[in-house]
């Protein structure tokens, strides 16, 4: 550089540091000035707010205040121009506020005069500071990674239909958008709100099946479902001194409680504990609430296909075994007796004169008969027999592991006890006949041929006379 043009920058800052106007519009557009060698500055108004001494960038020691992570990267820069590699300097780095927190800020400049020795003497730059869009940058990268994990848990909650396997994959999957050190899934029953499970309870027997009233005066529950909307409190003991602390040891100082609402309908709560006092944030709170949504249709559809279930297996008059639930274990029960080279014994029960207990008694007295004879029956039997409402009045007994004289033991015991029964209303006994059958490994045979064998056999009981059991 000639001489003439450095005396002429010379004069072009020695203008700018005198010239008021100059002096107010550069910090505003962020531009800062340093003359290293007579210690002048124009300061912008990013390193203003951060009230460090002009010393410190004399001395070049202001990047003690930058990021651990970035001082690295940022001292390089710093040296490359101090030592004349290059006249220019860009970085985007962190740097301390007096508070203690971090700003982002973007730096670019050059030494536009150096000393005869090589080191600068005129530095001009622009900061500016980014730490706005930065944070919002980082809130659109959360959000971004909220909304995957909260589609990703929605799938694994939705894939089970299992009630138990549902509300511990609830559990688990919540941890990922709401933390807790506890939390319970709680359902809406009979007026009280019952645990159906739990996590993070050192003894989870403590907590399942737990039951707490609803509706409760002053209990964040309550106020929770009443209000159709999450519940957050950042200092239970104060919200609600009444509040159930399961746990014997540190008590839960912040919760989250978020009404399950399916089909327009309560069915529940989920409650998140933590220990730490303050904890929860209107954040949590709402992705608690986008978490309660597909939470409770999930659970719905568990419970749902639990009573569909129970409705298909279980006949609904007498409580014993569906038809459909007959042919499903029958065939079960049979392959394995099968396999395992096993005795298998079949008895099919039906009642005597049945008609006519409904003609003189009324059809709805015959139900309670049914019914009644039914139970009776399914206590002469070990819980590995299967019994089963296989017609109108006709009950099928398929008892595993049984040779067919046993067998026959066990229902002519049955008979007997039927015998003995008692109806409200009915004036005379009600009897049963039976036909048995049996499979020993031996013997190449079929389960319909074992059911068709024992119907034979019950026919026969029947024209024997009634009340009393015929094995084939
Ligand atoms: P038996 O078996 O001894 O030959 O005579 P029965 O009168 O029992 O004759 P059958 O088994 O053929 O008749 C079945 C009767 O059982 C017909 C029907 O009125 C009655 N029944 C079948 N299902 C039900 C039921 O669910 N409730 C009531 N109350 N009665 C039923
Ligand atoms: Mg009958
Ligand atoms: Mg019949």
């Amino acid at each position: 550089m000639s001489r003439k043009k450095r005396k002429k920058i010379e004069q072009l800052i020695d203008l700018i540091m005198d010239d008021g106007s100059l002096r107010d519009l550069l910090p505003d557009l962020g531009v800062f000035i340093i003359d290293y060698t007579d210690k002048r500055m124009i300061t912008n108004d990013v390193w203003k707010d951060l009230e460090y001494s002009d010393s410190h960038t004399y001395e070049r020691s202001w990047s003690q205040y930058v990021h651990p992570e970035d001082r690295k990267r940022v001292e390089a820069s710093q040296r490359d121009v101090i030592e004349g590699r290059t006249d220019y300097f860009r970085e985007v780095y962190r740097l301390k506020e007096h508070s203690g927190g971090w700003r982002w800020i973007a730096s670019r400049g050059s030494v536009i005069l150096r000393n005869s020795d090589g080191s600068p003497w005129i530095f001009i730059g622009v900061d500016e500071d980014l730490t706005r869009i930065k944070e919002a940058q980082e809130e659109a990268s959360l959000r971004a990674r909220e909304a995957g994990t909260l589609s990703a848990t929605i799938e694994v909650i939705t894939s089970s239909l299992d009630l138990d396997e549902t509300v511990q994959c609830i559990l688990e999957q919540a941890r990922r958008l709401v933390p807790y050190d506890r939390a319970t899934v709680q359902i809406l029953h009979d007026g009280k709100l019952q645990v159906l499970g739990g996590m993070g309870f050192s003894d989870i027997n403590m907590v399942t099946n737990l039951r707490f009233p609803y509706p409760e005066e002053g209990s964040l529950s309550t106020r929770a479902i009443q209000e159709r909307h999450p519940w957050v409190s950042n200092n239970v003991q104060d919200d609600f001194p009444r509040f159930v602390q399961v746990e014997n040891g540190e008590p839960a100082r912040s919760w989250i409680g978020v009404p399950l609402i399916a089909h327009g309908d309560i069915i529940g709560l989920i409650s998140f504990d933590s220990l730490k006092k303050a904890f929860y944030t209107r954040r949590h709170l709402e992705l608690a609430r986008a978490f309660a949504g597909p939470v409770a249709i999930a659970l719905e559809n568990a419970r749902m296909h639990g009573e569909t279930y129970k409705l298909a297996m279980v006949d609904a008059l007498t409580g014993i075994g569906s038809r459909h639930a007959f042919d499903l274990n029958s065939r079960f029960l049979f392959e394995k007796a099968r396999r395992e080279e096993r005795m298998i014994s079949m008895a099919m029960l039906d009642l005597d004169r049945f008609k006519e207990v409904n003609d003189d008694f009324g059809h709805q007295v015959g139900d309670i008969v049914l019914k009644d004879v039914s139970k009776s029956c399914e206590e002469g039997l070990r819980t590995t027999d299967t019994i089963a409402r296989y017609g109108g009045e006709e009950i099928a007994i398929l008892l595993p592991d049984t040779r067919v004289e046993v067998a026959a033991d066990i229902i002519e015991r049955i008979r007997k006890d039927v015998s003995h029964l008692h109806f409200e209303g009915v004036d005379r006994s009600v009897t049963i006949s039976a036909g048995v059958s049996g499979c020993s490994p031996d013997r190449d045979s079929s389960l319909t041929e074992i059911i068709r064998e024992a119907d034979a056999a019950l026919y026969r009981a029947k024209a024997q006379g009634r009340n009393c059991i015929v094995v084939h």
